[in-house]
C-alpha cells in the first residue's frame, strides 16, 4: 500500500475514526508510518500525538481503546478512514464522540420520520394531523391499522403490480413506526433484538 505521508512536512496524515456499526465519526487523529504499523500490529488504534510528541495508543490511560475493525485510504492516498469498535467513550471529556454526540444508531430517513411521528404525538392535534388522530384513537386502533396494512401487503405480494406492493409496504412500515411510538419503543429497540439473535 502506497500511503502519501510526505504531503505534510511533519509526515503525518489525518485518520478519521468511525464506529464500524453506527457509522458515527468518533474522533480525528494523526498517524505516521510508525503509528499505522503499531495500529495494525496491536489492533488498537495508535496515533502520533502532536501534543505528547510520541506514539499514543488511544485508551492507554482511560482503557477506552479503539479496537481496529478495518481501514481504507481515500482517493489520493493521503487520508485514512479507520473503522473501529470503541471500548468506551472516545472523547477525553467523557462523551461518546469528540463532537459531543451520542454514539447511537441512526437509520437515516427512517429516524427522521420517527422524530416527526414523535412530534405529532406530543404536539399536534387530530384536526391538523392524521398521525395525531391515530394517537388519539389509541393503541388498539393503531394496531388494527397495522394489521390492515399487512393484509394489503399480502394481497399485493400475490399480484404482479410492483408499485402497489411498494406503496402498501410503505403504508405498513409507516403505521408500524406509529405503533412502536404508541408502545413507547423505537426502531432501535427492535433492531437490538435482531442483533442479539444473530450472536
Ligand atoms: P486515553 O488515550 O483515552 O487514555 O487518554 C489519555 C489522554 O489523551 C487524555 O488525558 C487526553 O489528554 C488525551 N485524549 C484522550 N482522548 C482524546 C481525544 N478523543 N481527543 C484528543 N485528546 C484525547
Ligand atoms: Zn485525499
Ligand atoms: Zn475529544
Ligand atoms: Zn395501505
Amino acid at each position: 500500500m502506497n500511503i502519501d505521508f510526505s504531503k505534510n512536512s511533519d509526515g503525518l496524515i489525518p485518520a478519521i475514526i468511525q464506529d464500524n456499526e453506527t457509522k458515527n465519526v468518533l474522533m480525528l487523529g494523526y498517524m505516521n508510518q510508525d503509528a499505522l504499523d503499531t495500529t495494525l500490529a496491536t489492533k488498537k488504534v495508535t496515533f502520533f500525538s502532536r501534543t505528547k510528541n510520541r506514539l499514543w495508543t488511544k485508551g492507554e490511560e482511560s482503557g477506552s481503546f479503539l479496537n481496529l475493525v478495518s481501514f481504507a485510504l481515500d482517493c489520493d492516498n493521503d487520508t485514512l478512514l479507520i473503522q473501529v469498535k470503541p471500548a468506551g467513550p472516545t472523547c477525553h471529556k467523557g462523551t461518546d464522540t469528540c463532537w459531543n454526540k451520542d454514539n447511537t444508531q441512526n437509520f437515516g430517513f427512517l429516524s427522521q420520520l420517527e422524530q416527526i411521528i414523535q412530534q405529532r404525538k406530543e404536539q399536534a392535534t387530530s384536526e391538523t394531523s392524521y398521525v395525531a388522530s391515530l394517537f388519539e384513537k389509541g393503541i388498539n386502533k393503531i394496531a388494527q391499522k397495522v394489521g390492515e396494512e399487512a393484509v394489503e401487503v399480502v394481497i399485493e405480494a400475490k399480484d404482479s403490480n410492483d408499485n402497489l406492493f411498494l406503496s402498501e409496504s410503505a403504508d405498513l412500515l409507516f403505521h408500524y413506526l406509529i405503533l412502536l411510538q404508541a408502545k413507547g419503543f423505537q426502531l432501535n429497540d427492535v433492531v437490538n433484538v435482531l442483533k442479539n439473535r444473530d450472536k
